[in-house]
């Protein structure tokens, strides 16, 4: 046990984390084909650009490139004045062009961080755009292609090597996935592949300066628990075999879920040998010209979940716990908002709303903000009835929030509830939310 309890100490774990995230845009991004391409039917959402056939031109989708600005803003990033794509050349059945259109010296993001628990700061190296490739299925001895996911948008995170332990590195990916959430860039749905991580570990001994001489790629992780398992066995591996005086080298390493341990996949290809050199089919682009203006992209923005986990413990003075909770989904935080609107004019306070949604866990999809209030009054509160008064504060909801009533009949459920948040404000929460929102759902047909 001592000794164990040494070998600890003596080594320190060296981690950087590579995210990508499929972003949920409508049109692939260099081609107009449907990018809503999961569980419809191989090789239907193709065209020659994204099929690699000679002669197809590129164009770039400007929603891809707004979004990987909006996630680049949102971890303080700087915004490069000018970007352009390049070709990242290498050979594999899933990639038909024979290179991916990628950004390797001029990317769009550069330079940002967040905060992980303990007050950590994970430094974010850069944020670019590139596109996915195919999906290989194989099957017995024959490999089938779907080119459906071929040219789909991608952004990129790299971080700095600035883990040291793998809690941080769960934190800062959970973290990650609720940004792409709030920011309605891609649902980051880790088990249908919207979010992909990857781990460079090595480990060195403790107080040796710079960084180890090697470093393992932990590649194709699909789910939070096999990122946390495989880099605990990382770790353990690596450690183990430094202490046996063996060297460790370069190499890909993937997860065994059943075996759990990793294994290895191939020793790793160096930078240069993707002979990067700028996609002549598209032209560089200037962030601040007419096409995207930061400040616009900015004022589009949500509030992030850690500044609004702030907020909600200044304003409404709940626990640092609840709070975290609360602010878990946007949907949830807007939820909470809205009844503690409500809540102020039938003095029920944001504490007891807190509570009440953290450990009765309401589904919020069919539950009503209002309905909270009068589960914790035991009594119906709603005051206005009338229709036709009611009919007048949905209107002006929905002409206060145009973009709330869109993105509902757009298939967006979730916005109602700021419609409905709306009405409760307008009538100082003494709107039947029941009937208002009936009223709301007539009008929005
Ligand atoms: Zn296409």
């Amino acid at each position: 046990m001592e000794e164990g309890k040494t070998q600890v100490m003596k080594y320190e774990p060296v981690i950087g984390l590579e995210v990508h995230v499929e972003l949920n845009t409508k049109s692939k991004m260099f081609c107009r084909c449907s990018a809503d391409y999961f569980g419809k039917e191989p090789n239907t959402h193709t065209c020659p650009v994204c099929l690699g056939l000679p002669g197809a031109l590129p164009y770039t989708n400007k929603q891809a490139i707004e979004d990987c600005i909006k996630i680049g803003l949102a971890l303080n990033c700087e915004i490069a004045e000018k970007s352009l794509f390049e070709r990242k050349n290498y050979f594999y059945p899933d990639l038909p062009k024979g290179y991916q259109i990628s950004q390797y010296r001029w990317p769009l993001c550069t330079g940002g961080r967040l905060q992980v628990t303990g007050n950590r700061i994970i430094r974010i190296n850069r944020v670019h755009q590139e596109e996915d490739t195919g999906k290989l299925t194989h099957e017995g001895n024959e490999t089938l292609i779907d080119f459906n996911r071929s040219g789909v948008p991608l952004v990129e995170i790299v971080t700095e090597p600035d883990f040291h332990d793998v809690e941080s590195v769960r934190d800062y990916a959970k973290k990650l996935q609720q940004l792409f959430r709030y920011l309605e860039v891609s649902n980051a749905d880790m088990e249908r592949g919207d979010m992909r991580l990857e781990a460079n570990i090595s480990v060195k001994r403790k107080g040796e300066s710079g960084l180890p001489n090697y470093r393992i790629e932990l590649k194709n992780i699909n789910s939070f628990r096999f990122m946390v398992a495989a880099i605990d066995y990382e770790i353990k591996r690596q450690k183990a075999a430094l202490e046996k005086g063996e060297k460790l080298s370069q190499e890909t390493r993937g997860w065994n879920e059943d075996k759990k341990c990793t294994y290895i996949q191939r020793s790793k290809e160096e930078a240069h040998d993707y002979r990067y050199f700028p996609e002549p089919d598209l032209p560089e682009f200037r962030i601040q010209s007419s096409e995207f203006r930061i400040k616009e992209i900015k004022k589009n923005m949500p509030e992030m979940p850690w500044v609004k986990a702030e907020r909600f413990i200044k304003d409404y003075g709940i626990s640092e716990n609840n709070s975290k909770i609360l602010t878990e989904t946007k949907e949830l935080a807007e939820f909470f908002e809205i009844a503690v609107e409500h809540g102020k004019a039938h003095e029920v306070s944001a504490k007891e709303i807190a509570n009440y949604l953290i450990n009765k866990k309401p589904d919020i999809a069919s539950f009503l903000p209002t309905q909270v209030i009068e589960e914790l009054k035991g009594k119906k509160v709603g005051v206005i009835e009338d229709s036709g008064e009611l009919e007048k504060l949905a209107q002006q909801a929905i002409d206060e929030n145009p973009k709330s009533a869109a993105d509902y009949k757009a298939g967006k459920e979730a916005a109602l509830q700021a419609l409905i948040g709306g009405i409760m404000r307008l009538s100082s929460g003494k709107a039947d939310a029941g009937k208002a929102k009936e009223i709301l759902l007539e009008l929005l047909k």
